[in-house]
């Protein structure tokens, strides 16, 4: 795979700086690994602040002319990225499968979400509408102008290598902006490739800028300077804080996406083919690594056992393989800490009264594979309930009234994806309303699109991403108040 990846120009392995490829100053490389098969796929460069630094002044540089370009320029040149990240679908999604694991079919999911995020771009670029407001004075007149914020650093994770970057460049070009993308060490290979796209649209030098290796470096050397004035995140709730008070010395904008506790609430009114199949997909996408993912599984009382049940047998039938193989539902997790934690989750909760009743161990495949697993019995007191698990873990949990699941489902600190399945429409509206949460689905286990705003209540993060709102995030406002005397 690796090889006609190689001839289709799209495995990069170097920087991006100014519209040069370049590599660590110091020549360093980091490994970039297959977790399916801990094979060695790439060495890439490995950079830090003074890489970081030429990057933001080349940012710099061409934001002086980008943001003066025309809304419809910067449409098209959105429009022909989107068009090669499309044309290019098969090997972008290789890659991803290959330094992510994901099944190939996610893969490509992933890249038809991710290019959404540019084509949506692309339309919204012409919609950046301002404002003329009624004057306060009869010979004044009173406007409000948007205006691209500046160069924004963009801090992304592993666990949707295309999409998180898209998610972000798209709006960010679109309202004029000009980006330095850090993607994941774990993961930069996409991010390069879409990179090398974005040079093939035409987009001018400067405006696209890659940089990755010594995460915190990088991230000190954005946050330092002054150019730099907005950052955007996702990843953990940890560094995400760090990233905020980091960003208070040069008072920088700041949007994150951060970690969720999802609740999947199932009531006995649920139409119970529809909430296994929904929770299927809530829980064990990306095996069940995403930050919106089923997190606790909270079964009303009367339908608990028949849930489990089905559950279970739909678990059951999952295959776990490299994500290459045909029929694969499941590959593997990113790395041996991902498993550990699972492991340390699940031997919590086991210790303290929960039931395994599937999975529950490393899958026989060996390397970061683990069975998909349903565990019962689980409370509130356990850490599995508490804090993300990021692994093909269900944990169920029991309640007796709706009052019971809206109060479990917002006792966390979390707040971006949640689930309800039920058949009642009074009851649809009166939980989705009560639930803290970013997002709700009802009757719905897949709640992520370029259409939708996605973002985090509470310490899930701040701002939204995606839809007419996403694009408010990289946009400044001016009052502009005009005398006519
Ligand atoms: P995850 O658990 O998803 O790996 P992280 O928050 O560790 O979450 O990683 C998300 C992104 O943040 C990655 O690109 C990672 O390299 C980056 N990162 C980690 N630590 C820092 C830091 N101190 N400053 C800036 N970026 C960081």
């Amino acid at each position: 795979v690796a090889s006609k990846l190689n001839s289709s120009g799209l495995l990069r392995t170097q920087g991006l700086i100014g519209g040069k490829w370049s590599d660590a100053y110091d020549g360093k490389t980091i490994q970039v690994y297959n977790p399916a098969t801990g094979e060695s796929i790439a060495d890439v460069a490995c950079m830090g602040g003074r890489e970081t630094n030429d990057a933001i002044s080349a940012a710099y540089t061409a934001y002086r002319s980008w943001s003066k370009t025309t809304a419809a320029e910067r449409s098209k040149f959105l429009r022909k990225w989107y068009d090669l990240l499309m044309a290019h679908k098969e090997e972008l999604a290789q890659l991803i499968t290959l330094e992510q694991g994901k099944t190939f079919k996610e893969s490509i999911g992933e890249i038809n979400y991710g290019a959404g995020f540019i084509e949506f771009s692309a339309e919204e670029a012409k919609r950046v509408y301002g404002d003329i407001i009624p004057a306060p004075l009869s010979d004044r007149r009173l406007f409000v102008l948007k205006q691209p914020v500046g160069v924004v650093g963009a801090i992304t994770p592993w666990n949707f290598p295309l999409a998180m970057i898209t998610r972000k460049v798209g709006p960010a070009l679109a309202c004029g902006c000009t980006v330095v993308i850090k993607p994941s060490e774990l993961t930069p290979l996409s991010a390069l490739a879409a990179a090398e796209l974005s040079i093939q649209a035409g987009i001018p030098a400067g405006v696209v800028n890659v940089v990755m290796g010594n995460a915190p470096e990088i991230g000190n050397t954005l946050l330092a300077s002054p150019q730099v004035r907005k950052i955007t995140f996702t990843g953990s709730t940890a560094v995400g804080k760090k990233l905020m008070a980091g960003s208070a010395e040069t008072v920088k904008k700041v949007s994150l996406e951060l970690g969720g506790n999802a609740p999947c609430i199932v009531f006995d009114d649920a139409d119970l083919d529809v909430a296994v199949k929904g929770t299927l997909a809530a829980k064990f996408r990306n095996s069940g690594q995403t930050c919106v993912c089923a997190n606790r599984i909270i079964v009303q009382d009367g339908i608990y056992e028949k849930f489990a049940n089905a559950l279970r047998d739909a678990v059951l039938n999952m295959k776990v393989g490299d994500g290459f193989s045909e029929d694969v539902a499941q590959g593997p997790l990113i790395n041996e800490a991902a498993v550990e934690k699972v492991e340390s989750l699940i031997h919590d909760a086991t210790s303290k009264g929960a039931k395994v009743i599937l999975g529950g161990k490393r899958h026989s495949l060996g390397f970061t594979f683990y069975e998909p697993t349903v565990i019962s019995d689980v409370n509130t007191d356990m850490r599995i309930s508490r804090e993300e698990v990021f692994g093909p873990v269900a944990p169920l949990l029991r309640f007796k009234t709706e009052e019971d699941a809206i109060r479990i489902a917002n006792d966390t600190n979390a707040g971006l994806g949640s689930y309800v399945f039920t058949n009642s429409i009074q009851r649809s509206w009166r939980v989705a309303e009560a639930l803290e949460y970013g997002l709700v689905g009802i009757n719905e286990g897949v709640i992520s699109t370029e259409v939708a705003p996605f973002g985090g209540f509470k310490q899930s993060g701040l701002g939204r991403e995606g839809s007419k709102y996403g694009m408010d995030e990289y946009l400044e406002k001016t009052g502009l108040l005009i005398s006519l005397e």
